[in-house]
């Protein structure tokens, strides 16, 4: 039976945890497809159109998809998602169903089979039960968005302000700003000067939020009553300093010439030249009028124009791949749009514009459309300024505007990054980009998060420093240093941040080691593929298991990781097994209340009691293996005996599985690693294991570091066995040990083939193997 798929969209993680776990509860057979996409990679608030867009690829299977979201931003992340969808397209909504009520309606009707349609109407009408059991409450008065005007002679006072709040005057401020205004005996109003929204009440957190007001607008505050200068005085004072986000928004330095207030949207530190984006095309004159017999001639170069523009950004899309090519895919939509063709010849025919002119209003009379059409809608506008300004370079023989072209390295400043020009952009050679505008869901910020470029938007006046001015970006903090001290280079080009190394791995002396990711689920694929991986060694599953009550079904696993091995295909892509236990506890196959957890029945050990959990595993990377491009292999985690090693390459094989490992990460394998090397094609030591075994030392316990450190001489020695005993056959490292680039070295002087770690981590390890 095919199920509607959910994803949870929410700020919080263990929000969204919790929120699926009481949905599950009420459904006893087989579950529905259900991802989150919820907080920030650190364990944070907030939410990520990139991650919304792979948890509904995730949860496709062909009865489309249904996204409940919580509050706001979760709202526009969603939104958002949509426009980062693979193909072939998925039948998605946005619920406007309530969070929980809805989820846990939705997840009752998936279940049951029922359509997306069914889903979607039963998660828009859960809070009716809930009404209708509690008493009526008289529905909230409607909401005057415009103030009725203030009788002659009341004392008024008024002052414009901008908006420095990346996120808008969203509920959080709304609510501020209403607290403020209320303390005066005063009429307070605010208007949105830019769209020309309002005047809204100041006692009204919902007339305040219908202004739609985002960073950048001028907001017009006014009063009217005795209070009137000290209340506009006030709210001016709590607009400048940003409502008191202070958290939200990155730091103004001393050094940096804006007034805007930087915000850190890509991590890293990177200091280098400015390469600053040429200003857009300028807006092309209105002329005399084209006399009528030039008028036909002139339209007609209108189509073979646009689709030049659209075969370039089709060229370009298909060069770049997901996910920058499908925006630039749809950029290209644009150009190709008859209407748009249609819009400027009529320009030129009725109105004599010249093309370029033509051009220029057709393309704004859209975009003000766009821009009346909704946050998402709006973000689209600079899509047609990229088509626009393609459009009149091609028209009028000049070079295409974009990114300019560098030899050496450069830290790229803009107004702003259109998806096109963002996407081509070569992270070893970008070393950060800065733009003016923008904010932490602008396609600047996805992309650049993508690439692993750090990156910082809404630095005002930024485009102001000169060409070839060395400055430091901090893509976390929002910092721009201009002409940093000798020391703080040097502190950036010690840490090694964020220059990712794209050359394969390998020693000075050009012996090759491969230099792979370790990941847990896809959500990490494309910052390994910005890193340079040239493979993944370790593709820890047990991920895609944590948090559940039963294991995921073969479907869901195989979408998993097909979606790991379509981004690596033609690479070596290591699948361990299952490995519960531990500190990863799965409470369907491990005993919680074993004396010794870490000695007790986990990894490899648990297919024992649960058979159908590992062959279900096999089934579904074989199958996905056998769809994909990937060069698959798999191993097993906490192998203790060559008997294990032989039966897990048995079951292996059973499912079709060529090329088959084991983890080296408990020290009696490593002492009988001749006779396990006998049963396998390849090892991979586990050296956090392996260590955590070696000292006796618990490698969750911070009080036994100093033992738990795989520089401990019996560890290395462990690890020098393991090599003799290899073969000729390939030793890799996957534990932490890997991404300490000193110990890399020492690595790989003992005999291990490859290297495998977070991803981040390769840039330095590839540089201290090469030195
Ligand atoms: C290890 O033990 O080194 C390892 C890579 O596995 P994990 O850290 O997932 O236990
Ligand atoms: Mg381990």
């Amino acid at each position: 039976m095919t199920m509607v798929g959910i994803v949870v969209v929410s700020h919080s993680r263990q929000l969204a945890d919790a929120a699926v776990a009481l949905a599950l509860e009420m459904v006893t057979g087989d579950k529905p497809p259900i991802a989150i996409a919820a907080g920030t990679e650190d364990g944070g608030t907030g939410t990520d159109a990139a991650k919304v867009a792979d948890a509904i690829a995730e949860v496709s299977t062909g009865g489309g998809v249904l996204v409940i979201m919580d509050l706001g931003s979760a709202v526009l992340s969603a939104g958002l998602a949509l426009e980062f969808l693979p193909d072939p397209p998925i039948d998605v909504r946005l619920s406007s169903g309530p969070f929980f009520e809805g989820l846990q309606s939705a997840v009752v009707l998936a279940a049951a089979g029922a359509s997306l349609e069914e889903v979607e109407r039963e998660a828009a009408g859960a809070l009716a039960p809930k009404q209708a059991q509690l008493p009526a409450v008289a529905p909230a008065p409607t909401v005057e968005l415009v103030e009725a005007p203030e009788s002659a002679g009341t004392p008024d006072a008024t002052a414009d302000i901008a908006l420095v709040n990346p996120d808008g005057l969203h509920a959080r401020p709304a609510a501020a700003l209403v607290a403020v205004a209320a303390g005066f005996s005063a009429r307070v109003t605010v208007t949105n000067l830019r769209s020309g929204a309002g005047p809204a009440s100041a006692s009204s957190p919902i007339a305040l939020a219908t202004l739609a007001a985002r960073q950048g607008d001028i907001l017009r505050i006014h009063a009217t009553g005795a209070e009137a200068t000290e209340a506009v005085h006030a709210v001016r004072r709590l607009v400048a300093e940003g409502f008191g986000e202070s958290a939200l928004i990155g730091p103004t330095t001393g050094t940096t010439p804006t007034t805007g207030r930087p915000l850190g949207v890509s991590p890293g530190r990177a200091a280098g030249p400015v390469v600053v984006v040429p200003p857009p095309i300028d807006e092309p004159g209105t002329d005399l009028p084209l006399s009528p017999d030039q008028r036909d001639s002139a339209a007609s170069r209108i189509s073979p124009a646009a689709q030049s523009v659209a075969a370039t950004l089709d060229e370009l899309a298909s060069r770049v791949g997901a996910p920058a090519g499908d925006i630039i895919a749809a950029t290209a939509a644009i150009a190709r749009d008859p209407g748009l063709a249609d819009a400027i010849r009529s320009a030129i025919v009725e109105r004599g514009l010249s093309p370029e002119r033509a051009v220029w209003e057709a393309v704004a009379a859209i975009a003000a459309v766009y821009r009346g059409g909704g946050d998402r809608l709006a973000a689209r506008v600079v899509d047609l300024s990229a088509v626009r300004d393609r459009l009149i370079a091609q028209l009028s023989e000049r070079p295409v505007p974009g990114i300019p072209v560098s030899s050496t390295p450069y830290v790229l400043v803009a107004v702003d990054l259109a998806p096109t020009d963002a996407a081509v952009l070569d992270p070893a050679q970008c070393l950060a980009i800065v733009t003016e505008q923008g904010g932490p869901t602008s396609h600047t910020a996805i992309l650049a998060r993508a690439l692993g470029i750090p990156a910082v938007v809404g630095a005002a006046g930024v485009t102001g420093v000169p060409e070839g001015t060395t400055v430091l970006v901090d893509g976390t903090t929002g910092e721009i240093v201009i002409d940093p001290t000798a020391e703080q280079l040097a502190a950036v080009a010690a840490a090694g941040e964020r220059r990712p190394v794209l050359e394969p791995g390998s020693t000075a002396d050009g012996h090759p080691v491969p230099l792979l990711a370790n990941i847990g689920s896809a959500d990490t694929v494309a910052t390994a593929l910005a890193e340079g991986a040239e493979g993944i060694g370790l593709f820890r599953t047990e991920f895609g298991f944590l948090g559940r009550t039963e294991a995921p079904t073969v479907p869901e696993q195989i979408a998993a990781y097909r979606k790991v091995f379509a981004a690596f295909a033609g690479k070596k892509v290591v699948v361990r097994t299952l490995d519960a236990g531990a500190d990863k506890p799965l409470p369907f196959v491990t005993d919680q209340s074993e004396p010794n957890p870490a000695l007790g029945v986990r990894g490899y050990r648990t297919a024992a009691g649960h058979p159908q959990v590992l062959a279900d595993q096999l089934a579904a990377i074989a199958a996905a293996a056998d769809a994909e491009q990937a060069r698959v292999q798999v191993m097993a985690p906490m192998i203790a005996t060559a008997e294990e090693a032989a039966e897990f390459a048995t079951l292996c094989h059973g499912h079709g599985i060529a090329v088959v490992g084991v983890m080296v990460e408990i020290p009696a394998a490593a002492i009988i690693a001749r006779e396990i090397f006998a049963e396998v094609d390849f090892v991979s030591l586990g050296t956090n294991d392996l260590t955590q075994y070696t000292m006796a030392a618990d490698r969750t316990l911070g009080a036994l570091g100093a033992l738990g450190d795989p520089w401990q001489p019996s560890v290395l020695r462990l690890i020098r066995m393991v090599c003799e005993g290899a073969g000729g056959k390939p030793v890799g490292v996957c534990g932490e040990a890997a991404a300490d680039p000193l110990l890399a070295v020492v690595l790989v002087g003992l005999g291990v083939s490859s290297l495998s770690m977070s991803p981040r981590s390769r840039g330095p390890v590839a540089t201290a193997l090469k030195a």
